[in-house]
């Protein structure tokens, strides 16, 4: 397999786009495959303030490099959930964040949910009985606010994660086979932002996982490789997997499976959107707009664990 733009011995071969690289053409079509993106669906511009949620894992890291490569102005936030039991998971996380910004002069922003809440997610989510299994849940939330919060009180215009491709199919996956009219109205590239929230974009939702697995060793990024220990069994892995057998019989499905559900999107397939509109209204205590009445579901949470 040689490289198409070179010639010399191919380091990635994606046959998804029929196409092999040597591993100095690989680590240019990345950024600009994520820069033909960021255009296209209209992310985000060079002037504006972004801020990438971190977790340590390779898709976040490789989206800061990305984006630095590219010359955004891109801070990272890291959000340290407290999960170290069995294996140190979230302080070698935090460690391997720490270094990376630290070797590029990048500015990161470290949120401890511990310090913030008084307890850490494995321990909300035992103390609002939601259960162990349903740290996710819990964890979500959290991550959710604490994202919102900072972006509102640093002022960054942007919220960039770093799902990618694998991770929409299989979300996408799950709404559909319930449906879910209102989260498939949602999910996409870019949401808008809204009174209260800042606009969220995910530059890498057409790279597949196995791409940024590649760029994030060919680059030498040096980033967390055990999972969370409570994604083990989760539904979205076994989706995963499911796209992964359809993907290797056809390659492209998976894109083709995102791309056509964009399309029909963007034809008005889903939307009733004014049956599905929420009245929000802000949070009496952290300010951030919700549709619940009262409380936001962070602010509710977080009370309930600390009053058990
Ligand atoms: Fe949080 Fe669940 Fe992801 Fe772990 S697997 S980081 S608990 S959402
Ligand atoms: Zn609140």
């Amino acid at each position: 397999m040689k490289c198409r733009t070179c010639g010399q011995k191919a380091a990635v071969n994606m046959r998804q786009h029929k196409l092999a690289l040597c591993k100095e053409h690989y680590l240019e079509w990345v950024p600009a495959q994520v820069e033909r993106f960021i255009k296209k669906y209209r992310m985000f511009s060079r002037e504006e303030k972004i801020l990438v949620a971190v977790s340590g894992g390779k898709d976040s890291l490789s989206l800061w490099d990305i984006l630095h490569r590219l010359g955004y102005v891109a801070d990272g936030l890291y959000i340290c959930l407290g999960i170290d039991e069995g294996i140190a998971y979230s302080s070698e996380s935090q460690r391997l964040t720490e270094e990376f910004a630290a070797e590029r002069g990048l500015k990161l922003q470290i949120v401890n949910i511990q310090q913030q809440t008084g307890m850490t997610i494995p321990e909300l989510s035992t103390a609002t009985m939601r259960g162990r299994g349903k740290s996710c849940s819990v964890c979500g939330l959290v991550k959710r606010h604490e994202m919102n919060r900072i972006a509102r009180d640093f002022g960054y215009a942007v919220l960039a994660t770093g799902h990618n491709l694998d991770d929409e199919a299989a979300v996408l996956f799950g709404n559909t086979l319930t449906w879910s009219g209102e989260y498939l109205l949602r999910q996409g590239p870019v949401l808008p932002a809204t009174p209260g929230l800042a606009r969220k974009v995910k530059p890498l939702c057409r790279l597949y996982e196995r791409e940024m697995l590649a760029y994030a060793l060919l680059r030498g990024i040096e980033y967390i490789y055990d999972e969370c220990p409570f994604a083990v069994g989760a539904t979205s892995i076994y989706y995963k997997e499911l796209l992964n057998e359809l993907e290797n019989n056809r390659p492209g499905a998976k894109l083709s499976f995102y791309l056509s559900f964009l399309e029909a999107r963007k034809k008005g397939l889903f939307a009733e959107p004014e049956a599905i509109q929420q009245e929000l209204h802000p949070c009496p205590n952290c300010g951030q707009p919700t549709s619940a009445p009262g409380l936001c579901a962070f602010c509710k949470m977080t009370s309930k664990a600390n009053t058990v």
